[in-house]
């Protein structure tokens, strides 16, 4: 049985897509969406060897090893283009996330991959920019607990070949934050906090940001303590940052 957090990406996946996890780790997922008859083959990619021989044997516990492949390699590398429909990326930091499909996408790795299924752990700021800017619509986002973590799921597809026709400009339509927001300002939020997220108000949003406010606070604290000038600037940073927190807050309750 899958965590609540890989079954929501499974879940995600396109039932018939040739998919590609990177980052496998264990390969749970590639092997679930297989074992399940939801895919009919997998890639699990990994660039450490840890980690690529316990994909390895969970594949081969499974008795899957003619339908998932474990291959070593950075990000993308392990793909032939045109080899995956939907590629998922899940539990690494949204910088790392964006550079591999970054990378991937310059190779020509991206070609022929419709669906893009991601959970960023930090940073998805970072990962909803990357869609936006290389032509793949959000189709829609999950924020879930598990053991007292918060997650976010996104799954995007790429624009030529979007089934519902949303276009970015519609996904992240700005009416969803208050009036009197300036616009810039909407803007950045769409991409902090997500555009689905916030138009369905989704219920652990708030949460997910007082977190990200009491976070700031504890640095501040400590930032308090020191007595360099330069943390002087780096704690007015911190409490603009919080005040906008606070008014984004304002706007969710
Ligand atoms: N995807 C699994 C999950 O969500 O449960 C495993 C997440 S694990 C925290 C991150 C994995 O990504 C590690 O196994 C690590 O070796 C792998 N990894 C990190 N950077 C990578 C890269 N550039 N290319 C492929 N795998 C990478």
């Amino acid at each position: 049985k899958l965590s609540k957090r890989l079954q929501t990406i499974a879940d995600r996946v396109t039932a018939g897509a040739r998919a590609a996890d990177i980052g496998s780790d264990h390969a749970l997922l590639p092997v679930y969406l297989v074992q399940t008859g939801k895919c009919p083959s997998a890639i699990a990619g990994e660039l450490n060897d840890g980690p690529l021989q316990a994909a390895k044997r969970q594949i081969a516990e499974a008795g899957l090893a003619k339908a998932v492949a474990a291959r070593k390699g950075n990000g993308l590398a392990v793909l032939e283009p045109g080899e995956a429909d939907t590629v998922t990326i899940a539990g690494m930091g949204g910088s790392l996330m964006a550079e591999i499909l970054e990378t991937g996408r310059l190779a020509g790795k991206l070609e022929g991959v419709r669906e893009l299924v991601l959970q960023p752990n930090v940073g998805e700021e970072l990962v909803r920019r990357w869609l936006f800017e290389h032509g793949y619509v959000l189709q829609g986002e999950w924020l879930l607990e598990e053991d007292g973590k918060l997650y976010e799921v996104l799954r995007a597809l790429r624009e030529a070949d979007s089934p519902t026709d949303v276009t970015n400009a519609e996904v992240y339509d700005p009416a969803f934050l208050p009036a009197d927001m300036d616009a810039e300002r909407k803007r950045c939020w769409l991409f902090r906090m997500g555009p689905y997220l916030l138009r369905q108000r989704a219920e652990l949003l708030p949460e997910k940001w007082r977190q990200e406010h009491g976070k700031l606070k504890r640095i501040r604290a400590q930032l308090e303590q020191s007595e360099l000038a330069e943390s002087r600037g780096k704690e007015a940073q911190l409490r603009e940052e919080m005040e906008a927190i606070e008014e984004v807050l304002s706007c969710l309750q």
